[in-house]
C-alpha cells in the first residue's frame, strides 16, 4: 500500500520538468553500457599513477597532484574548477629498517605507521613481548611492558565487504598507544593485510593525545609470522629498529574540484569523488586513483549527453584521507550549502566491481531509484534492502550534518593484499572492472540528477 502510494505521489511529482521514470531507466541504461566499453577512468588511473604516482599530504607531489587534477577537470569538460585550500597532518617517512639481533639474526621487513615517533638516532634495541591479539596486550598491567617492543600478530580475515579491516583496526591505529601507556619503546604490528608476501602495508594512526609518542611500524605478514616463530622457543627476542621520519601538523592540502553544472537546478548539486593523497609505497593505484577515476569518468560521460541532466553533479578529488583533514576541511568550508547538496557519495574501496549499492534512507521504492536499480542485474549488482549510512571518509562529515548518502560497495575481496603497500600500483586494476563501477555510478548520478527526488523528504516520510 505505501509503495504504490509513494509511486503515485512520485509519479506525479515526476510529470513536470524532471525526465520521466522510463526516459530515466532509458538513458540511465544507455549511460551504463557506454561505460562498460569507455576507456576514460582507466586512462585517468593511468595518468595519475604514472604522472604523480605516491602523493602522501604534505609531499612535493602532493602539489604536482593538486595542479594535475585542476588541469585533469579542465581537459575532460568540466566546469567551475575550485582549488580549495586547508591545513592538514602531514607525516612523511624517512630511512627505516629492523632486523632480530638475538637468538636467530635476520632482518625484517617493516614500513612505519604514520604518526610514528623517530627513533633514537642511530636506532634502538630492546626484547620484544610478542601478543597474539590487542586485547592480550590491553589485558597487560601498566608498566608491564617496560623497555619492550611490543608486538602484535593479529590475522585479518579475507571478506567480500572488507569487514575483515575494520575488526582489526585498532590493532594498528591504537595499539602503538596501548603499547605506550604500558612502557613500551616501540610498537610492532602485523600488516593489516590479507597477502603473504613480505611488502608490509602502513597506515595511520589515531591521534597520540597525552600519551608518550614512540615509534610504531608494521610488519610483512611474513615476518609477523617469524617473530611468533622465534617467540615459540622461550628464548628473549631481541630487535633492533631504525625509523627516521618528519611531522608537520599543519601542511597545506588541497581539496579540487569540478562540475557538470545542472541545466535546470544547478544549485541542487550531487557531491561525490575519490581521494587524491595516497600513503607513499605504492603508487595509489587502488587506493585511490581509481576512486578518482572512476567518479570523474562517471561524470564526464553524463557530460556528454545532448542534454546536461537538472542537477549539478559535483567530482571532489580529496586532497588529505589518509592522515586525515579533508573531510572536515569540506565539510566546513560547504556549510552554507549543505542543504542544497542533494546527496553524497566517495569511491574509496579499491578498483573491485560494485557488487550491492545502498541508498538513502527510504528512497529504494521511489521512481527514479527503481530506473537506477533496474540497470544493475546487467552488471552483477543489486540494491540491499539496508540505507546507506557512511558513504566514505571524505564526505562523511556531511552526511552526519544531515547528507544524504549512497554507497556503492565494491568487491573488497583482493583489496586487502594491495592495500597501502608497494603493491599498490596500476596493473593490479582490471579495467573491466572499473569500466563497471564506472557504469553503475554514472547511472546512479544520472537518475539522481536528472529527476527531482528528495531523499531529505524520502527520509523524513519513515521508509526504511
Ligand atoms: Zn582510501
Ligand atoms: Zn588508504
Amino acid at each position: 500500500m505505501r509503495l504504490i502510494t509513494l509511486l503515485a505521489a512520485s509519479a506525479a511529482l515526476l510529470s513536470v520538468a524532471p525526465a520521466k521514470a522510463a526516459d530515466l531507466s532509458a538513458t540511465a541504461a544507455a549511460l551504463r553500457d557506454k561505460a562498460l566499453i569507455d576507456s576514460t577512468a582507466w586512462s585517468v588511473a593511468e595518468s595519475l599513477t604514472t604522472e604523480i604516482g605516491a602523493r602522501p599530504t604534505g609531499s612535493p607531489a602532493m602539489e604536482r597532484a593538486r595542479d594535475w587534477a585542476a588541469a585533469k577537470f579542465a581537459e575532460l569538460g568540466f566546469t567551475n574548477i575550485k582549488v580549495e585550500s586547508y591545513e592538514a597532518p602531514s607525516w612523511l617517512r624517512g630511512a627505516e629498517s629492523a632486523e632480530v639481533v638475538a637468538p636467530f639474526p635476520q632482518k625484517l621487513h617493516i614500513l612505519g605507521l604514520g604518526l610514528s615517533a623517530p627513533t633514537p638516532k642511530g636506532g634502538l634495541e630492546a626484547e620484544i613481548a610478542l601478543f597474539r591479539t590487542l586485547e592480550e596486550l590491553k589485558a597487560q598491567p601498566p608498566g608491564a611492558l617496560k623497555g619492550k617492543i611490543a608486538v602484535v600478530t593479529e590475522k585479518m580475515i579475507r571478506a567480500q565487504d572488507g569487514s575483515g579491516y575494520g575488526a582489526i583496526n585498532a590493532a594498528r591505529t591504537a595499539g602503538a598507544a596501548e603499547a605506550s601507556r604500558r612502557g613500551a619503546v616501540a610498537y610492532l604490528v602485523r600488516s593489516l593485510s590479507t597477502d603473504d608476501t613480505r611488502l608490509p602495508h602502513t597506515g595511520g594512526m589515531r591521534p597520540w593525545g597525552d600519551v608518550t609518542p614512540i615509534p610504531a611500524a608494521a610488519l610483512s605478514t611474513p615476518d609477523a609470522e617469524l617473530l611468533e616463530h622465534m617467540a615459540e622457543r622461550g628464548r628473549p627476542v631481541r630487535v633492533r629498529l631504525s625509523m627516521a621520519s618528519s611531522f608537520t601538523p599543519k601542511a597545506p592540502a588541497w581539496n579540487i574540484s569540478g562540475e557538470i553544472r545542472g541545466s535546470e537546478a544547478p544549485d541542487e548539486v550531487i557531491v561525490v569523488g575519490g581521494h587524491l593523497d595516497s600513503w607513499d609505497p605504492g603508487t595509489g593505484a587502488v587506493d585511490d586513483a581509481a576512486g578518482i577515476a572512476i567518479t570523474t569518468a562517471a561524470a564526464k560521460l553524463i557530460g556528454e549527453l545532448p542534454h546536461h541532466p537538472r542537477r549539478t553533479i559535483r567530482v571532489v578529488m580529496f586532497g588529505a584521507e589518509e592522515q586525515g583533514g579533508a573531510g572536515a576541511a569540506y565539510a566546513a568550508a560547504h556549510k552554507d550549502e549543505l542543504g542544497r547538496i542533494v546527496m553524497v557519495g566517495e569511491s574509496d574501496e579499491g578498483a573491485g566491481a560494485v557488487w550491492k549499492v545502498s541508498l538513502p534512507k527510504g528512497s529504494a521504492g521511489h521512481p527514479a531509484m527503481r530506473a537506477f536499480a533496474s540497470t544493475l542485474p546487467a552488471v552483477k549488482a543489486y540494491v540491499e534492502d539496508a540505507p546507506a549510512r557512511f558513504g566514505g571518509a571524505d564526505v562523511f562529515p556531511m552526511v552526519a550534518a544531515g547528507a544524504p548518502v549512497a554507497d556503492l560497495h565494491q568487491d573488497a575481496s583482493r583489496y586487502f593484499d594491495l592495500h597501502h603497500s608497494a603493491d599498490d600500483t596500476l596493473d593490479k586494476i582490471d579495467p573491466a572492472e572499473l569500466a563497471q563501477n564506472v557504469a553503475v555510478w554514472a547511472a546512479l548520478l544520472y537518475t539522481v540528477a536528472d529527476s527531482d527526488i528528495d531523499f531529505r523528504a524520502l527520509a523524513a516520510g519513515g521508509g526504511q
